[in-house]
């Protein structure tokens, strides 16, 4: 008999920077889904109508050959513009030149900024549950995670928990609101408790701020580098793909005082060049839309939160109400499920909808063993199959 083939191990060459991190639940998910027909409330799509008039002014920059390599930090009109923004709506004026970069959607900025200032060794901490694109960027630069969980009905953290987590070690934070997956907004008196903290020990804080269009009850969008002292040591984070229904452009942007900023664009340069040129031109005509756009935006996805929450609660996939962004935290028990992929892989095959499994958001995959995230940014006719779909678990069931 001929000796058993020899083989090689094939994850031989990984680099242990990247040990145990995997294709996301998120994508993973969208695979699924798309191998059965069925409707995609898992990844944070967005799959609306793009703004018409930003579309013609990407097709216009197209037709004009803006097609070549911008300055890494985006071109100037864009910077100006995203600086008005930062003005007029998050109440921190800067300046565009030096003090605003164009990043490849949000998670260029994240990237860019994990790998301009977080150490091997370094502790972050980093509120659960996370978006998990926050923890595996933040993994490959091998600092300590420190996790601090949201609880309960608003997802509160508890101060103290949240005092003792930092230590001389900590290098930054990791703050997302509105937040994926918690829908939680921090309210003011949440982010003093946090400022207080970083500049007492000289921490760096990352707030990715991509869903602060998106907002309910009344809950009010605050931007940490706002409050005292967080300036000079914030890094704020957002883009245009929630509030214009573009994720695909990957346009996004990081605002810091000029020397984080610099340092940032210089790493952001090495991944990628620049944001793409021709869109970056064409996104340029959403500063333009009046006030009218994000009120419909809000209404939208209040109508949207609502059919949704409704649908899941019928068949007893009882949710937390979400204070802003577009994705619902729903427990998988009350619809008679022990466990969140369990509750995922039922909901693909009997309803035809895919959701992402509540494991894949916190560091120990128990806490979110029972939970799921359904994300309802679908044009109505989307959601409303969606939601037709998980009544039939309750036909199921009963
Ligand atoms: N932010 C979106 C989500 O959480 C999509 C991002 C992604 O595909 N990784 O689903």
């Amino acid at each position: 008999m001929s000796p058993a083939p020899h083989r090689p191990d094939p994850h031989r060459f990984d680099a242990a920077r990247i040990d145990g991190i995997a294709q996301s639940d998120i994508r993973l998910q969208s695979r699924k889904c798309a191998e059965v027909g069925g409707v995609n409330l898992g990844q944070g799509i967005c799959d609306q109508p793009t703004p018409d008039v930003v579309k013609a002014a990407a097709k216009a920059a197209i037709d004009d050959d803006q097609s070549i390599y911008t300055k890494y930090e985006g071109i100037d009109a864009l910077r100006v513009a995203i600086a008005g923004k930062m003005a007029d709506y998050n109440g921190l004026p800067c300046d565009p030149d030096s003090e605003v970069l164009v990043t490849a959607g949000s998670t260029g900025g994240f990237v860019a900024a994990t790998l301009s200032f977080i150490d091997p060794g370094d502790e972050v901490i980093l509120f659960s549950p996370f978006y998990g694109y926050h923890f595996n960027v933040l993994r490959m630069a091998q600092p300590v995670i420190k996790s601090v969980t949201l609880r309960g009905d608003d997802f509160a953290f508890d101060p103290d928990e949240l005092a003792a987590a930092f230590s001389d070690k900590t290098k930054a934070i990791v703050i997302n609101t509105p937040g994926n997956p918690s829908g939680k907004v921090f309210t003011r008196d949440e982010l003093a408790l946090i400022a207080d903290l970083c500049v007492r020990h000289d921490a760096l804080a990352i707030t990715d701020e991509i869903y602060e269009y998106i907002l309910y009850d009344g809950h009010e969008h605050v931007s940490l580098a706002t409050l005292p002292g967080m300036r000079e040591r914030t890094i704020t984070l957002s883009g245009f793909s929630k509030t214009y229904n573009m994720t695909g452009w990957r346009l996004g942007y990081a605002v810091a005082p000029e020397p984080l900023t610099r340092r940032m664009g210089v790493i952001a340069d090495l991944l990628y060049i620049c944001a793409p040129s021709p869109l970056q031109h064409g996104v340029l005509a959403a500063f333009d839309l009046p006030p009218a756009y994000y009120s419909q935006l809000l209404a939208d996805y209040d109508r949207k939160r609502a059919l949704t929450m409704a649908a899941c609660d019928a068949v007893g996939l009882r949710s937390l109400r979400p204070q802003g962004s577009y994705y619902l935290m729903v427990d998988v028990r009350g619809a008679g499920f022990a466990s969140d992929r369990e509750a995922a892989d039922a909901l693909l095959e009997r309803c035809g909808v895919a959701a992402v499994p509540g494991s894949s958001f916190y560091i120990d995959p128990a806490d979110g063993a029972t939970q799921l995230r359904i994300c309802f940014a679908k044009q109505d006719h989307d959601l409303e199959r969606a939601c037709e779909g998980l009544r039939r678990l309750g036909a199921v069931r009963s």
